[in-house]
């Protein structure tokens, strides 16, 4: 596990204008990503305050044992390195940018963030969502069990589905609204057409280091190590298709149009100050099985990280209005860790591999302002919310900008941040 050292220090400062009361990235944060200057291919570089470095450009300056990965276009060679070396990596970044007399060096590969092309971390070979926002899984179980939310196995297994990875798309992708079978629950046959009940889900994305060979199961002891870092995911849901598919065998075409990730992965060594302890099983609740427990994790397997969720409408934003807060609430409403997760998803043998993505599933709190989705916010669309200007939403509609963020704070320690993952709603085509 990720140990807390001189690059969290929270008096650190960077020599680069800006950066050491910036809200996402100060020299705390160095998060790994993939950018493109205007005039030039895809690289590999790290955010600090409003600029983005090209590390690739320094890679003559960072360990040795890393610099081939650095010369990729994608993170998966270097999610594939040992954890040491990925933290050596981050110790001589934030040497680097602390450090006044390296300013020379490293000034001529500052790019204003404002004038990259962001592009996806890594290419991910599989994409799996999981369920573990329990709050969310009671509040969309009530919609159809009132009496019996929670489904018998949900506290014993960390329920999960393969998503789909050729449709992971980063922050900014427009979002076209899809069409598909609808069959409201009144209609006698289904017909085909724009989705209704457009959604958008809360979630935080795992970016997995390393790899198992199929057939051994990664330990839950090793999981943290197999934790690259994390970023925001949304995962688009559009309602209508999803209640007309998803039996027997769960989310298909109403998921797999498009999921949205942020562009930066805030690392596992950058998380180290905002490890918690993962929250008591209710009393009553079910001991997990021996593979899902593990004491290390229970102490400090969850993350202090404040996820939030706004949306401007295209007349909030034409008429010059800031956007409205949907939610905001903690990461922590997680029922099984990370850890737990890479251990239940690799116990049967499964192979998970460098740059694959997971998601959370949708992090809702117990209560309304803390709601990560729009179906519980409107209660399945029947109670539809007032926007500042006096529209109501009970689902996205076309135009609709979406913007989820993230902090992760401690007390002692500089917040860092994860920085925006958006969406505009387009037409149907
Ligand atoms: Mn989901």
């Amino acid at each position: 596990m990720s140990t807390i050292d001189h690059t969290h220090d929270a008096a650190a400062t960077s020599w680069v204008a800006g950066t050491n009361d910036h809200a996402d990235f100060p020299v705390q944060n160095l998060p790994l990503g993939v950018f493109a200057p205007a005039d030039g291919a895809p690289r590999i570089g790290t955010a600090i305050g409003d600029f983005v470095l090209d590390l690739a450009a320094l890679s003559g300056r960072l360990p040795a044992e890393v610099r081939p990965a650095l010369g990729e276009t994608t993170l998966n060679t270097l999610f594939a390195c040992a954890p040491e070396a990925r933290r050596a990596l981050r110790h001589a970044v934030f040497a680097l940018l602390t450090d006044p007399a390296q300013r020379e060096h490293v000034e001529p590969h500052l790019h204003a963030a404002a004038d990259v092309t962001m592009h996806l971390p890594a290419r991910i070979g599989d994409y799996t969502d999981f369920y573990v926002g329990i709050h969310h899984a009671t509040n969309i179980g009530k919609q159809f069990r009132p009496d019996q939310p929670l489904l018998p196995n949900y506290k014993h297994v960390p329920i999960g589905y393969h998503g789909r990875a050729s449709s992971v798309r980063v922050s900014g992708t427009p979002v076209v609204r899809p069409s598909g079978q609808r069959k409201p629950p009144e209609a006698d046959a289904p017909d085909f057409g724009p989705c209704r009940r457009l959604d958008y889900e809360l979630e935080m994305g795992v970016c997995i280091a390393g790899a198992n060979d199929l057939g051994e199961p990664v330990p839950i002891a090793d999981a943290p190590d197999r934790i690259a870092g994390l970023c925001l995911l949304n995962d688009w849901s559009a309602r209508d298709l999803q209640a007309w598919e998803y039996q027997p065998l769960g989310p298909f075409l109403a998921k797999n149009f498009l999921t949205t990730v942020s562009p930066w992965v805030v690392t596992s060594e950058a998380l180290a100050p905002f490890r918690i302890a993962q929250a008591p099983r209710p009393a009553g609740d079910p001991q997990p099985l021996a593979y899902l427990w593990d004491k290390d994790d229970q102490q400090a397997g969850a993350f202090a990280i404040t996820l939030e969720v706004s949306i401007a409408s295209a007349s909030m934003r034409a008429s010059g209005m800031p956007a409205h807060r949907l939610s905001s609430g903690p990461a922590s409403n997680m029922y099984w860790t990370v850890a737990q997760m890479i251990a239940h998803h690799t116990s049967n043998g499964c192979d998970l591999n460098p740059g694959d993505l997971l998601g959370t599933g949708t992090i809702s709190g117990p209560t309304r302002d803390a709601f990560g989705s729009l179906i519980e916010l409107s209660s399945g669309g029947r109670e539809p919310i007032p926007l500042p200007d006096g529209e109501t939403r009970a689902f996205l509609e076309d135009g609709d900008a979406l913007t989820l963020s993230g902090y992760a704070s401690a007390q002692g320690y500089r917040t860092i941040g994860f920085g925006a993952c958006e969406g505009v709603i387009q037409p149907a085509r």
